[in-house]
């Protein structure tokens, strides 16, 4: 298991593993597929308003560099490995953010655009 380092407006199903939903709204905002993955950050921005965040303590992401991966139908997949990392219900975000380090050890990232808001957490 992976020591968690910061949360926050988040629940996590233990059923049907990896469920996100908002706490302050109930919504269900998506799905953390991978289950061994060695770094996990992940930011969704709420329709409510709210910043659901979570972000696990080990994983040494490189936040110097951006590691582009598509996003299809709002499921993101491992060029290398071709795993389902997580998935993005893009009707119920306003913007999201995230930094995944796959199990196969690629990475990969998106920042929120700078302008656009007022995100406070920092990344690591
Ligand atoms: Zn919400
Ligand atoms: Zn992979």
């Amino acid at each position: 298991m992976h020591r968690e380092a910061y949360r926050r407006n988040i629940r996590i199903g233990r059923q049907n593993y990896g469920q996100v939903f908002c706490t302050q709204c109930g919504e269900r905002l998506g799905r953390i597929i991978l289950r061994d993955y060695k770094y996990l950050f992940l930011v969704y921005l709420c329709k409510c308003g709210a910043e659901v965040v979570y972000r696990t303590e080990e994983g040494n992401p490189d936040t110097t560099e951006n590691y582009y991966i598509d996003i299809i139908n709002g499921v993101a997949v491992c060029r290398r490995c071709k795993k389902e990392l997580f998935y993005i219900d893009r009707n119920k975000v306003v913007n999201y953010a995230f930094h995944i380090i796959c199990s196969c050890g690629k990475q990969y990232n998106n920042r929120l655009p700078e302008r656009s808001r007022q995100l406070r957490i920092k990344e690591g």
